[in-house]
């Protein structure tokens, strides 16, 4: 028997890179996964790719936007009736230095990153049962370390591990644990689209790779068995942690 026989999951950013990944890892355990996206095309693709015996089902809508999460939730009620694990993994990243950081730049990330994160949670909590469940929110090697031009991006992150101190105590009556995941450099979209050519990939590759102990970069699976542990019942005395993913690159 799988380690999520029965459950019910929502994974937001479930089309691509670690969302994909681990809605993947999710359904082989046997949960039925929900995953949200904002491009249809994509998560219809990643539909085809993970779908076996009608378990995975793709709604569109953008974390930022309150009606859209509605719509989310509306489908999760009216299919499973409830939600035993969320994954709150959505996120954006873009550079921008002290002294270039414009309001566009702040408001986008802050509104994604940190509103879309707080509100795909908030608007769960009524289907959660009294039984529990697993919140698992997708913060940043980053938010505890200090890398030119992350300002922004960084803070975010900062600030979802504080999300996970203050909602552990306000969800422990519910028997919801709560818990971060903080990938190192992991090879996703996200950070291809961080660079505009091979040979800026390559910069990045080298200059990221001589700082992280483990001496390459990880891969979207390795994160993926990171939440499956934090979602299963293999980590019923685990809440409130940060759980680093991240070749040791924030440890040493
Ligand atoms: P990715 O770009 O493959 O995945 C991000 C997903 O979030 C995409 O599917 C994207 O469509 C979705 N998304 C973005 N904005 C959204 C919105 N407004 N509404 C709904 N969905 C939205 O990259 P990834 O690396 O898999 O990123 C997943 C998470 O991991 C992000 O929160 C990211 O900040 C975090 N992270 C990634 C790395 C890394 O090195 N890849 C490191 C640390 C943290």
């Amino acid at each position: 028997m799988g380690r999520l026989e029965g459950k019910v999951a929502v994974i937001t950013g479930g089309s691509s890179g670690i969302g994909l990944a681990t809605a993947q890892q999710f359904i082989t355990e046997g949960a039925y996964v929900f995953i949200a996206g904002r491009r249809q095309s994509e998560l219809d693709k990643a539909v085809k790719q993970i779908g076996k015996n009608n378990n995975v089902t793709g709604v569109q809508g953008d974390v930022s936007n309150l009606a859209d999460l509605d719509r989310l939730y509306a489908a999760v009620k009216q299919q499973k009736g409830s939600i035993d694990i969320l994954f709150a993994n959505a996120g954006i990243d873009e550079f921008a230095s002290l002294g270039a950081i414009t309001e566009s730049h702040f408001d986008k990330i802050f509104s994604i990153n940190v509103k879309g994160l707080l509100f795909t949670v908030q608007k769960a909590l009524p289907l959660f049962q009294d039984g529990g469940g697993s919140i698992i929110l997708t913060a940043s090697a980053g938010g505890s370390k200090g890398i030119e031009g992350y300002s922004v991006y960084h803070a975010t992150k900062a600030a979802i591990r504080s999300f996970v101190r203050t909602w552990t105590v306000e969800l422990k009556h519910r028997k919801i644990r709560v818990n971060a995941i903080s990938p190192g450099p992991i090879h996703t979209s996200l950070i291809d689209t961080l660079v505009q050519s091979d040979e800026q990939a390559e910069r990045l590759k080298t200059s990221v790779m001589g700082t992280i102990p483990l001496g390459r970069m990880g891969n979207p699976d390795e994160v993926a068995k990171a939440a499956l542990f934090l979602a299963s019942d293999d980590s019923s005395y685990v809440t409130g942690i940060e759980l680093f993913v991240d070749g040791g690159v924030a440890q040493v």
